[in-house]
């Protein structure tokens, strides 16, 4: 397996970092294109002590994809995709796009059947989804990835393999024990056990830190556990019956929160609880953003320019088995729409196709837009990354949160831009940092707003995990003992610290 470890050079330059924008360094690289390959470079590493960086196709924003030395194995051949034998699930090789799951399925099941999350970024891959546990706006009525996740196909830090069901291995209370399977014939198979951490996770949105529960199965464990447990070669989905008709609405409001109450109404609605499949915010920064996108010659040009009159929006997708439904649905929006102050005449509404289509497209374009303006500012500034925030906190607190944030940051003199699912009561602030003194002013305001929500019952993350970016915070939201807890548990796994070598917490720490 030596001979399939390239070193590393600079025409693999992109593998150092992921969408964070933060970049790092390694010795060599792999692209193994099956379980057996990835299995016997695993087992030479681990022979060898080399940490493994772990990637699928490097749209994470927290880091967890950017080596810092050592080797980086990127999953990106592992391509096939097949339906199980009932036609119900599918099953998908690492190194497959969302888009391209969708689209297989979509043709494979006649547009039966659909798998239901969708993390905004169609080119995300199985490896990257499944250990991030992604999620986005549909999560709002369906939940994220965990919830579709049937099976997996996971090499083990020495390279066994453990092919692992949901349903098959539970813990006990707080102890657990699976056996993983051997890649070759000489080796045995080994026995993992021991006990789970203590801590309780927050009752909202989260994908900070592991995923840890009483009696828990334990496929959970490694969705979620960004490559530190872990190499996910292969993943099997359930996938859920498409709804007939959905549709898109993106409202716009001429007043600044008037686009939240209206997501709060649409959220206490019980006409609309089970027609509404996401509720997606945009507040006054990305509006411009999009605005620039729609009419820069660089963008896609397919969603139209938004008139400068409007200063937030709130876009919503209504899904029902009747089109008599469906109007229903869409006149309670409209009164919803001006009970909040906004106008219905204003709003966009695409109920398929192409105009659908552009209405997804503006969605992904506003994180797009942010990124790249990070993307710009780093070239004369290089110290910076990306700093967006993800935090989730109880949907009583939601107003004030934003209240807050808004607070800190026009107080502090920062350029930010809000948006994203305000259904599960979370929203992505991403500060622009023009500079250094900047881009540390509103790092400084992230770590206030962490501790915060390790008081009131929030997560630092609701979706995009910890990576290397958000380690502090997660020791803010748990405290120092629960993030010891998390290492023990990995040092079952992988003693020697291999794999994801510092992401969600430091490896080796001096106290
Ligand atoms: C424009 C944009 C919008 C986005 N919107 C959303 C959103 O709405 N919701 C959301 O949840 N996310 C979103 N994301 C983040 C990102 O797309 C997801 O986190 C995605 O799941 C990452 O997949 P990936 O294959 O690119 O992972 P990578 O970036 O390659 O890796 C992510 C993490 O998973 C680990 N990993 C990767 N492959 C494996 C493997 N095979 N085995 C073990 N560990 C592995 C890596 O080590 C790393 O820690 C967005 C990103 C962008 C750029």
């Amino acid at each position: 397996m030596k001979n399939m470890i390239r070193h590393f050079t600079t025409e693999y330059d992109l593998y150092l970092q992921d969408e964070s924008r933060k970049k790092g360094y390694a010795d060599t690289i792999s692209f193994p294109m099956s379980n057996e390959e990835v299995s016997g470079i695993v087992r030479y590493c681990s022979e060898n002590d080399i940490m493994i960086t772990t990637r699928s196709s490097g749209t994470g924003v927290g880091g967890g994809a950017v080596p810092f030395g050592g080797h980086i194995m990127s999953l990106e051949r592992i391509k096939h995709l097949e339906m199980s034998s009932d036609g119900m699930s599918v099953i998908a090789g690492a190194g497959c796009s969302l888009n391209e799951i969708n689209r297989f399925v979509n043709i494979r099941t006649g547009g039966d059947l659909f798998l239901p999350p969708d993390p905004t970024e169609g080119t995300a891959g199985v490896g990257g989804m499944v250990s991030c546990n992604s999620s986005g706006a549909r999560t709002y009525m369906y939940g994220p990835m965990r919830n579709y996740i049937k099976r997996l196909k996971i090499v083990m830090s020495d390279g066994n393999i453990l092919d692992i069901e949901r349903g098959e291995f539970f813990a006990s209370g707080r102890k657990f024990e699976f056996r993983s399977e051997t890649g070759s014939d000489n080796d045995q198979a080994r026995v993992l056990s021991g006990e789970l951490p203590g801590y309780e996770m927050p009752k909202v949105k989260n994908a900070a830190g592991y995923y840890i529960k009483e009696d828990m199965d334990l496929i959970d464990l490694f969705i979620g556990a960004e490559g530190t447990l872990g190499i996910v070669t292969e993943a099997e989905f359930s996938l859920v019956e498409k709804p007939k008709y959905i549709w898109g609405i993106i409202a716009f409001f001429r007043n600044e929160e008037n686009g939240i109450d209206f997501s709060e109404m649409v959220k206490d609605c019980d006409e609309l609880r089970n027609s509404i499949m996401s509720v997606e915010f945009f507040d006054k920064g990305s509006l411009e953003i999009l605005r620039e996108k729609a009419g820069s010659s660089k963008g896609s040009g397919r969603f139209r320019i938004i008139p400068s009159e409007f200063k937030e929006a709130v876009f919503t997708e209504l899904k029902g088995e009747a089109h008599e439904d469906m109007i229903l649905a869409l006149k309670r929006l409209e009164d919803l729409i001006t009970a909040a102050g906004g106008n219905p005449d204003d709003a966009w509404c695409a109920v398929s196709g192409r105009s659908f289509e552009a209405f997804k497209e503006l969605r992904h374009a506003t994180p797009e837009g942010v990124n790249n303006r990070i993307a710009e500012i780093k070239k004369s500034c290089p110290a910076i990354t990306k700093l967006g925030s993800d935090m989730s906190v109880p949907g009583k607190l939601f107003k004030e949160t934003v209240k807050m944030y808004k607070r800190d940051l026009e107080n502090a003199g920062l350029e930010y831009v809000m948006f994203g699912h305000i259904g599960d009561s979370h929203l992505h602030v991403n500060i622009i940092s023009r500079n250094e003194e900047e881009y540390f002013k509103g790092k400084e305001i992230f770590a206030g707003w962490a501790e915060h929500m390790g008081m009131i019952g929030g997560s630092i993350s609701a979706e995009h995990g910890v990576g290397k970016l958000k380690r502090e915070f997660l020791v803010k939201m748990y405290g120092e003992k629960s993030v010891d807890e998390m290492r023990e548990l990995k040092r079952i796994f992988d003693p020697k610290g291999l794999l994801g070598r510092d992401n969600i917490f430091l490896w080796d720490i001096v106290r």
